[in-house]
């Protein structure tokens, strides 16, 4: 398995934002105090909510060098 990575979706510019904290896994950012506060967006100077529908996991392809998406809005996506 790769590296999880866990990205908000900036309410305002709609761009990810990668999170500052390392998840391990999804079960681990449930239990994080991250949802419900508030996270700055570094491309429109913005802060934005974080919560369940506008963050994302992806995975690391070791083989590929690309990423997949896990987690998306809620639902496990792989
Ligand atoms: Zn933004």
């Amino acid at each position: 398995m790769g590296k999880t990575d866990g990205q908000i979706k900036c309410g305002n510019c709609g761009k990810w934002i990668s999170s500052p904290i390392v998840f391990g896994n999804s079960k681990a950012f449930f239990s994080s105090t991250l949802v419900g506060n508030k996270l700055h967006c570094p491309s429109c100077d913005e802060n934005t909510d974080c919560n369940k529908e506008n963050m994302r996991f992806t995975e690391e392809m070791e083989d590929s060098g690309g990423f997949r998406v896990t987690y998306y809005e809620g639902e496990m996506t792989y």
